[in-house]
């Protein structure tokens, strides 16, 4: 087993072992080996002729605050345990050898990098995609294995071979647990005995979810509170996001499906773990799960987009996020912004009598109601429903349709403490209609603004949960707040018409 730390000595060495038609296969980890690691190359070796394994703590992945400088790193143990397991070779570069003075360019994965763990960890997989890039272009490997455990991890990388054409094969290992059900991992280290315990959660969440889907229920939002349900408050977890989503884009599903996953992450102290499963037949193997993520259907991709120029990305974040306009000449003011289209659709805003607050179209900024008034789409169409009206002109007649969310609209799940902020906007929007009677919560983001960040009321999503246990709406009536004079405020909390449509009509309920 060769070690080596220089770019052109792995050049050659990854020629000498491809030569003859041999292939070879490239396992990148971090270092700090464990048996999670030890099956990627027990695979690779199946794959290949030939195994080289990467080790280098990438310091692009990490964010400012967070673990680059008390990573474990161990390098003679990690080669002591390659030993065995007929690797070729060892490539653990130094740092400056990866980034040499003056580097400056970098791989952006696509929307699937900004959400979920890219939500929390902003720029992460633009170093994950960079890295795994270079070593490809070092190792020139014809296969490369990745492991399960970072699932949203192996989307971004699969996405970037198949977007930029490199020639090299992704295979998937399944995830490897301690005997507790913990998923290994090297941060596994930084847990106190409390907080191992703790983690157990997560593992026991993603068994609820599986058997859940195993006895047929398909619904994501009962597949998701199931994962949620074993997080009572004052445990040491707190869960950032738990969630299914399709395993093409990482976008919520209408109804699970095999190949779909379940996805967490939680906050142990200062420890972040992940996790997840693939959802699928009773008896089907880890490796038949990975099987049917890799075939999920093509259907799931979005049509090819033009690759944006850096002046549309930053017009289409710059929309999206309202409050960016403060900083931006491009657009109107976040209020400004709601009232141009009050001038354009509203001629008498006082007939206007119901206010709906939620996120607009969630999956699709150029879907916005009043962006596109004639669209049609599943938000549209159950919103519609929801409220009892026929189209936009019936709708406009007495409805208006505030974004909850003007920050981070497209991310998912939302930014931490994005929901507070966005909801400073919206006592200014009750105050554009005079004559507002109603105000429609859509969702669990929209329910926390109002009553948290509006009524000051101490909410959560649980009590959302609970709010609408019984029939799919809750009605509240409550003095207008801040208006003693004015008549009181009726408030219909319901569930996201893109999210669920288990809220029925609520025409019955309006003032
Ligand atoms: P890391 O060193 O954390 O960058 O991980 C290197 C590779 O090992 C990645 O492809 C991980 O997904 C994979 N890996 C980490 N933990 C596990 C595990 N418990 N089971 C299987 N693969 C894992």
């Amino acid at each position: 087993m060769q070690q080596i730390t220089s770019i052109p000595q792995m050049r050659a060495i990854a020629r000498e072992l491809r030569s003859g038609g041999k292939r070879l296969a490239l396992v990148p980890t971090m270092g700090a080996l464990h048996e999670g690691h030890l099956s990627l190359v027990r695979k690779a070796r199946l794959l290949a002729d030939a195994v080289v394994v990467s080790i280098f703590v990438n310091p692009m992945q990490f964010g400012p605050h967070e673990d680059f400088s008390r990573y474990p790193r161990d390098l003679e143990r990690d080669l002591s345990q390659l030993r065995h397991l007929d690797v070729k070779a060892v490539f653990a570069p130094s740092r400056q050898e990866m980034y040499p003075a003056g580097f400056a360019t970098c791989i952006e994965p696509g929307a699937a990098g900004e959400i979920l763990e890219g939500a929390f960890r902003p720029g992460h997989f633009r170093g994950v995609a960079t890295v795994v890039f270079k070593l490809f272009q070092i190792v020139t490997p014809d296969v490369a294995v990745f492991g399960q455990k970072d699932f949203q991890q192996t989307v971004i990388i699969r996405r970037m071979v198949e977007d930029l054409n490199l020639p090299v094969r992704i295979a998937l290992a399944p995830i490897v647990r301690e005997e507790t059900g913990l998923a290994v991992s090297s941060r596994n280290a930084y847990l106190s005995a409390e907080q191992r315990v703790a983690a157990g959660l997560l593992h026991q969440a993603l068994t609820l979810v599986q058997n859940a889907y195993w006895k047929g229920e398909r619904h994501p939002e009962a597949l998701e509170r199931e994962m949620r349900s074993l997080f009572q408050p004052g445990t040491p977890a707190v869960v950032d996001y738990a969630v299914v989503a399709d395993p093409v884009r990482l976008q919520s599903v209408e109804q699970a499906q095999p190949g779909c996953v379940a996805l967490i992450a939680a906050r142990l102290g200062t420890t972040r773990l992940i996790d997840n499963q693939i959802l699928g037949p009773r008896h089907a193997s880890a490796d038949q799960l990975i099987e049917a993520v890799l075939s999920f259907a093509k259907s799931a991709e979005p049509p090819a987009a033009e690759p944006a120029s850096a002046a549309e990305k930053q017009r289409l974040k710059v929309e999206n996020c309202r409050d960016c306009a403060a900083i931006s000449s491009i657009i109107l003011p976040p209020r400004e912004y709601l009232a141009r289209f009050v001038q354009e659709f509203y001629p008498q805003p006082q007939q206007v009598t119901t206010l709906v607050v939620g996120r607009d179209a969630p999956w699709n900024a150029r879907h916005y109601l009043y962006r596109n008034p004639q669209g049609h789409d599943l938000f549209l169409a159950r919103l519609y429903t929801l409220l009892g009206v026929t189209g936009f002109s019936d709708f406009a007649a007495r409805f208006a349709l505030t974004d909850a969310l003007r920050c981070h609209s497209l991310a998912t799940p939302v930014a931490p403490g994005a929901w507070q902020h966005c909801a400073r906007h919206l006592p200014g929007d009750m105050e554009m209609f005079l004559g507002l009677r109603n105000i429609v919560l859509l969702g669990d983001v929209a329910y926390q603004q109002f009553y948290g960040a509006v009524l000051a009321r101490a909410v959560s999503e649980r009590t959302f949960g609970e709010a609408l246990a019984e029939n799919g709406w809750a009605v509240d009536d409550l003095p207008y707040p801040g208006h003693t004079a004015r008549s009181p405020l009726r408030v219909i909390t319901c569930y996201h018409p893109a999210l669920s449509s288990r809220t029925p009509c609520i025409a019955h309920l309006l003032k």
